[in-house]
């Protein structure tokens, strides 16, 4: 796969690229990621890629031309091409399944107040990572690749994947790790067992209690199958009984 970013800061990168699960992708040749500055198809002397908003108003607004002729000198023919703007489609693990289907996935990330709106036509989706006001693009253009590079085959392993939060619908578990035993803080008996199918259980009934709680929204987009929802109404009559 190849991810081009269109930024005004490409050295912003060169941790998250040199880190990590990113690194080991590169370094595998499972994706390679390449970088394109807008200033570089400025045409004036001082390399403006901005200018002031017509109707008047704070900040500056970044210009067609040197950011079209910047995408333009990297799209090929299949390639998914995303504007970054906290006005675009939130972000999330569905579409992060989806961009790391392509190709070449193109991001563009915007500075200042934004983009000029006439730019919006010439890409494919305008992407949001959440309801918040980043200073520029170059961090939620991260996120997105990493979260589309880490489900490249080969990234990590299938099956650490697979458990994940939202990849089956629900959070994941809690998870533990040594001392079985902090400070008196015990892990729960079922992980010390060695029984796969009880921890397996274990497992998918607390992811159930979690996203039930935590991301209500979550569960009742979940269609549960037959298991879980025997575990569902487990959950209901422990809860009744903690009431009594
Ligand atoms: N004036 C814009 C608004 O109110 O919608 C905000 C512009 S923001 C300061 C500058 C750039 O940061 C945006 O063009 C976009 O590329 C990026 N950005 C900021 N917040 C973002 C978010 N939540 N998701 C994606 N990109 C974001």
């Amino acid at each position: 796969m190849r991810i081009t970013i269109l930024t005004l800061f490409p050295e912003m990168f060169d941790g998250f690229l040199s880190t990590s699960i990113i690194a080991r992708a590169i370094s595998r040749g499972l994706v390679t990621v390449d970088f394109v500055n807008y200033r570089d198809f400025a045409h004036d002397t001082y390399r403006h890629v901005d200018d002031s908003p017509f109707g008047g108003g704070a900040g500056m607004v970044m210009k067609c031309q040197p950011v079209l002729d910047a995408l333009n000198s990297v799209k090929t023919e299949n390639c998914h091409i995303i504007l970054l703007t906290p006005t675009g489609t939130q972000y999330g693990q569905a579409m992060a399944h989806n961009y790391a289907a392509y190709d070449h996935l193109i991001i563009l990330c915007g500075h200042y107040e934004g983009m000029d709106a006439r730019i919006y036509s010439h890409v494919d989706e305008l992407v949001s990572i959440g309801d918040y006001v980043l200073t520029g693009g170059e961090l939620a253009s991260m996120v997105i690749a990493d979260s589309v590079i880490r489900l490249l085959h080969g990234s990590i392993k299938e099956d650490s994947a697979n458990d994940e939060s939202y990849e089956n619908g629900l959070l994941e578990y809690p998870q533990y790790t040594q001392p079985a035993d902090y400070e008196g803080d015990k892990v729960p008996e079922v992980l010390l067992s060695g029984d796969h199918e009880k921890v397996r259980k274990w497992r998918l009934k607390e992811s159930l209690k979690l996203t039930r709680t935590k991301r209500p929204d979550l569960f009742a987009r979940h269609q549960l199958n037959k298991e879980e929802q025997k575990l569902v109404y487990q959950i209901e009559d422990e809860e009744a009984d903690n009431k009594q």
